[in-house]
Order: structure tokens, then sequence, then C-alpha cells
């Protein structure tokens, strides 16, 4: 059974209460697939949402935000300072032209899928520790592409294992789990198939790469979905915001 999620607009005074019904979905879902519960973290995609929005959700206790826009991230997290601290993650596809940006704002670009990315910002993140303004290495994940539908960006899963033995070798960089998108359809079991695809690649990545443990996988349609298939983050953005503003 899937949740009906509300597809209003929230004000912010509502989303206490949205964040609220997601987490008690999310609880259902992992004592229905027999998970412990708390197994999954809520993210919040907060693409084009006014900062009013982002707010409220903070003051209300959510410390876990994912940014496809990095000039969105970079517009919004000074702004957010003295708020709470919280953790922001890149969730859209980054240009090499924002990776510096990336790298200064976010904690973790989920949506790693390239070679020349990850030298890019391996060595970014080597100037950044350089100039002391980083210490450790920064977090990746590797975005598959486990629907095979053209318009997504990611690894076909048969190449993602080279690319995490490649980037493994990277010592500015760490690999901390996998991020997909499922696949576009109500066929539920074509959507689980996507996610079950993603969780078998993280299992056996983490064989040999043990920082691998994350599967950032599920959103306010396929949330239930995803955590029966092992997800440990769902990013969700319209069953707590409402519909998203335009760009
Ligand atoms: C917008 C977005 C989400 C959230 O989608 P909703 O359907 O609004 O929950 C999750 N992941 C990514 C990559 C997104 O771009």
């Amino acid at each position: 059974m899937r949740t009906e999620f509300s597809t209003e607009p929230a004000t912010p005074a509502e989303i206490p209460g949205r964040i609220a019904r997601v987490v008690e979905a999310l609880r259902e879902a992992e004592t229905k697939a027999g998970r412990s519960m708390g197994e999954t973290r809520l993210q919040l995609a907060v693409k084009y949402q006014p900062v009013e929005k982002i707010r409220a959700a903070l003051d209300y206790g959510a410390r876990f935000m994912g940014h496809n826009i990095i000039q969105q991230l970079e517009d919004i997290e000074p702004q957010l300072r003295d708020v709470q601290p919280h953790w922001t993650h890149v969730i859209g596809h980054v240009q090499s032209n924002k990776a510096g940006k990336a790298l200064a704002f976010a904690n973790c670009i989920e949506t790693l899928d390239s070679l020349k990315l990850a030298r890019r910002l391996d060595r970014l993140q080597g100037e950044r520790i350089a100039a002391g303004e980083a210490s450790a290495p920064f977090e990746v994940y590797l975005q598959v592409n486990s629907s095979g539908a053209d318009s997504q960006f990611g690894l076909e899963p048969g190449r993602a294992k080279e690319l995490a033995y490649q980037v493994s070798e990277l010592g500015n960089l760490k690999i901390g789990g996998l991020m997909t998108i499922g696949a576009h359809t109500d066929d539920v079991s074509e959507i689980a198939a996507s996610f079950a695809c993603t969780r078998d690649l993280r299992d056996s990545l983490a064989a040999d790469i043990p920082t691998c443990t994350e599967l950032s996988m599920g959103m306010t349609h396929d949330l239930e979905i995803a955590v029966a298939e092992g997800s440990t983050i769902v990013r969700v953005g319209t069953a707590v915001f409402g519909p998203r503003p335009a760009a």
C-alpha cells in the first residue's frame, strides 16, 4: 500500500506536519519490510523552494537537505548558517564549471557519473585540503541509471563497477554509496527491479570498498518501494513542500 500524500502547496506552518507524515510512512514501510525502524533517513529535496520553507523544516528538526541546483545551494546556504547545523547533498547533475562550488557548499555529491568529473573533484578537493579549507576526502556517491531511460543521467549498472574502482584510487574522494532515480512508470515491479539492481550493485561493491554503504533511492511516489528494496536515504520534495514553484 502506498501512502497518498497531499499535493497541495504547504505553508511554512504546515511543514512540520507534512514531515511527520512522511517519517511515519517510512517507519511503516521499514516495519513491513522487516527492517529496523530508523534505517532510512529522510532527505528533503528543496529545489526551487523559498528559504522560508527550508527554514521551517530546519526549525522543526530536519537536518538533511538535497539540492539539485548548485546556484540555489550557493544562494541559500549562507542564509542558513545562523539556523541549525545540517547536511547538504548535491542530487542534481554537476557541470564541471560548478564542481568547486559544490565542494564548497555541500557535504556530498550523489551524482558522480564520470571519471572526468571525479578527477576534477579530486584535484579541487586536494587544493582545498592544501589551503586548509577542508581536512578530509570529499564524499561522493555514484549515480546509477538503473532504469535504462535515456532521459536520466547516471552510469549503466554494468559500467558502475569500473568507475567505482577508478574513483577508489583517488585519494581526495571517498565513495559513500550509490544513488538512483527509479524507473519512471506506474509498474511497481519495474520500479522495484530498478532499485533491487542498484542494491545488488552496492552489495557487490561494498565487499571491496567498505565505505560504499548508502543507497539513496526513493522519492515521494515510490518511497515505500525503495524502503522495501533496502534504501538508506529517501529524497522527498513534493510530499513535504507540495508542488515545486516554477524556476
Ligand atoms: C526533485 C527530486 C527529488 C524529489 O522528488 P519528489 O517527487 O518531489 O519527492 C528526488 N530526487 C531528485 C534527484 C530530484 O531531482
